[in-house]
């Protein structure tokens, strides 16, 4: 088992949108909601599939992204943590 690019891509992008939410949240209350609800989603997919396939724990998405053009070695296990970059059908 694989870390999927796209999966960090997205964590990412939810990040991204999730602080544009909370901004706009100071401002307009209303916003917080959608936040919330993004969050949720981002938390979901950081726990679903964003932890090494070896030990299990949970890898930073920053350490992750780094992982996709770096050899990255899991900080628990020391297991090599494997960025899949295309999708395999
Ligand atoms: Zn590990």
């Amino acid at each position: 088992m694989t870390i999927q690019k796209r999966d960090i891509l997205l964590a990412t992008a939810l990040m991204a949108v999730f602080t544009v939410f909370v901004l706009i949240g100071i401002r307009y209350r209303l916003f917080l909601a959608p936040a919330a609800v993004v969050l949720v989603c981002y938390l979901v997919l950081v726990q679903k599939k964003l932890r090494c396939p070896n030990c299990g724990r949970s890898v930073k998405l920053d350490r992750l992204l780094y992982a996709i053009n770096h050899p990255y070695f899991c900080s628990e296990c020391d297991e090599r943590i494997i960025v899949q970059t295309k999708s395999r059908s």
